[in-house]
C-alpha cells in the first residue's frame, strides 16, 4: 500500500503505545501497574457528569458552532479572569478536541515548509511530530538533569537561525514536572518577542503547580503581543476529564478564525455534550481541582523521596504536573542500556509500565506518572527499586 510521504517521519505516540501495551498485558491476566500514561486517576467530578447527562436529556446533541458554543468560549475567558486577572473575549477563544488537537491546529495554521521550531527537551512526545506534520523542522534544545531540565534564553538563542519561526513552551512540563519561575519565564518570553518569534505556551498543567512554586502563564504576554502568542489549555488534567476531549486555545481573533476554518474542514465542533460538561467544570466550584492538587502533591512528595533515595538516580524535585523524570543512566548495564531497555526490563520483571525518556528527547531518563493511588504507587516504586538495584 502506498502511504503519503508526510507520514514517513511520524512515530506512534510513545505514551499511548505504552498504554496500549499495558492494557494488552492486563487483558492477558498479567498484573501490571501502569505509571505510564499521564491521566488523573480520579473520576470526573459529579457536577460535571450531571451537566453532561442533562445535556443529553435536553437533546443538546446536534452540531454546534465549530469554535465552540458561545457560553463555553465565554467561560474560558472567565477562567482566565478568575485565575490570572485577564479576560480574553470569546472571539479570541477556540474549543478543540483536547489540548493535543489545539496544538496540532496551531502548527497547521502557522507553519510552512522550511520553518524551524525551537522545542526545549525534554519535550512532550507529540511536539516534534506535529511540527513535522506541518512540514516544518523541529530544532531540539536540550536541557539535561544538571540544568533542572530548564532552558535559558542563551541556549535558545544559540539554536536560533533566520528560519526560526516558533518556540513551544510547556510549563509545568510533561515529562519533567519542571516549572519555570516567573523571572525565568519572562526572560524567555521577552527574548522570543525580541526575536520576532511566535510562542505557543502549552499550559495544560496550570492547575497542577505545587506551592511554593507559582504558575507563570503566558496570558500576560498574549495580552501584550496577541498576534505572536497563543496559550493552549483544556479541562483534561485539571478536572480529571481526559476522555471528554475538550481543549482550548487563546489567540488573536484573526488566527482563531483561521483555526476555526481548519477545524471546520476536519473535525467540526467538539462533542456537544462534552462542551456542556466543560462549561460546568469551568463555571463551577474549583474545590475538586484543589483537592486533586493536594493529592498529587502528597504523591509527588512520597514518590520523590523514594526516587531521590536511589543512590544512582538523579532527578530535580518536580514542582508541577504529575510526573517524575529521573536520570537512571547510573543503572545502565549489559542488557539494560538506554531508557527503552530499562523500561522493557521493568515491565518484564517488575510488571510496572513506564515511558522511556528517549520518547521525550532524553535517553538517560525514564518517566513515572504518579497519577495513581498512593498504595499502588508505593508498591510500584518498591518493585522498580528492586529491579534497578538487582545484579
Ligand atoms: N499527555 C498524556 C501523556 O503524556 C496523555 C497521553 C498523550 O496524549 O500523550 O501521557
Amino acid at each position: 500500500m502506498e502511504i503519503a510521504e508526510r507520514l514517513r517521519c511520524i512515530k506512534p505516540s510513545a505514551t499511548l503505545s505504552v498504554n496500549a501495551k499495558t492494557l494488552e498485558l492486563k487483558a492477558q491476566g498479567v498484573d501490571v501497574i501502569s505509571l505510564a500514561v499521564g491521566e488523573p486517576d480520579f473520576p470526573t467530578p459529579v457536577h460535571v457528569c450531571d451537566a453532561a447527562c442533562a445535556a443529553i436529556r435536553e437533546g443538546f446533541t446536534r452540531y454546534t458552532a465549530v469554535p465552540g458554543i458561545p457560553a463555553l468560549r465565554k467561560a474560558v475567558g472567565g477562567y482566565y479572569d478568575r485565575q490570572y486577572g485577564i479576560c480574553p473575549p470569546p472571539e479570541a477563544v477556540i474549543v478543540s478536541n483536547g489540548g493535543k488537537h489545539a496544538l496540532y491546529n496551531l502548527m497547521q495554521a502557522l507553519l510552512n515548509a522550511g520553518d524551524e521550531v525551537l522545542i526545549p527537551a525534554p519535550y512532550w512526545v507529540s511536539y516534534p511530530d506535529m511540527v513535522s506534520l506541518a512540514q516544518a523542522t523541529p530544532v531540539i534544545v536540550r536541557a539535561g538533569v544538571e540544568l533542572g531540565f530548564k532552558v535559558t534564553p542563551a541556549m535558545l538563542d544559540a539554536a536560533c537561525t533566520p528560519r526560526t519561526k516558533m518556540l513551544i513552551l510547556n510549563s509545568p512540563s510533561n515529562p519533567t514536572g519542571a516549572v519555570y519561575g516567573q523571572e525565568e519565564f519572562d526572560a524567555i518570553m521577552q527574548w522570543a518577542m525580541d526575536r520576532g518569534l511566535f510562542v505557543i505556551s502549552d499550559e495544560i498543567y496550570d492547575q497542577l503547580v505545587f506551592a511554593p512554586a507559582v504558575m507563570a502563564s503566558a496570558m500576560r504576554w498574549w495580552q501584550k503581543f496577541p498576534d505572536r502568542v497563543a496559550v493552549c489549555n483544556g479541562v483534561a488534567k485539571s478536572f480529571a476529564m481526559t476522555g471528554w476531549r475538550v481543549g482550548y486555545t487563546v489567540a488573536h481573533p484573526d488566527l482563531v478564525k483561521k483555526l476555526a476554518t481548519l477545524q471546520g474542514q476536519c473535525t467540526s465542533n467538539v462533542c456537544s455534550v462534552a462542551q456542556k460538561a466543560a462549561l460546568a467544570a469551568l463555571e463551577g466550584s474549583y474545590d475538586c481541582v484543589r483537592s486533586m492538587n493536594a493529592a498529587f502533591r502528597r504523591r509527588r512528595d512520597m514518590a520523590y523521596a523514594v526516587v531521590d533515595s536511589w543512590e544512582k538516580a538523579r532527578c530535580p524535585r518536580p514542582d508541577g504536573a504529575f510526573y517524575i523524570f529521573a536520570d537512571v543512566s547510573g543503572y545502565f548495564r549489559e542488557g539494560m542500556r538506554g531508557s527503552a531497555a530499562v523500561c522493557t526490563r521493568l515491565l518484564e520483571e517488575a510488571h510496572v509500565a513506564l515511558v522511556p525518556g528517549v520518547a521525550f528527547g532524553d535517553d538517560n531518563c525514564i518517566r513515572f506518572s504518579y497519577a495513581v493511588d498512593d498504595q499502588v504507587l508505593a508498591s510500584a516504586l518498591e518493585k522498580i527499586g528492586a529491579v534497578l538495584h538487582s545484579r
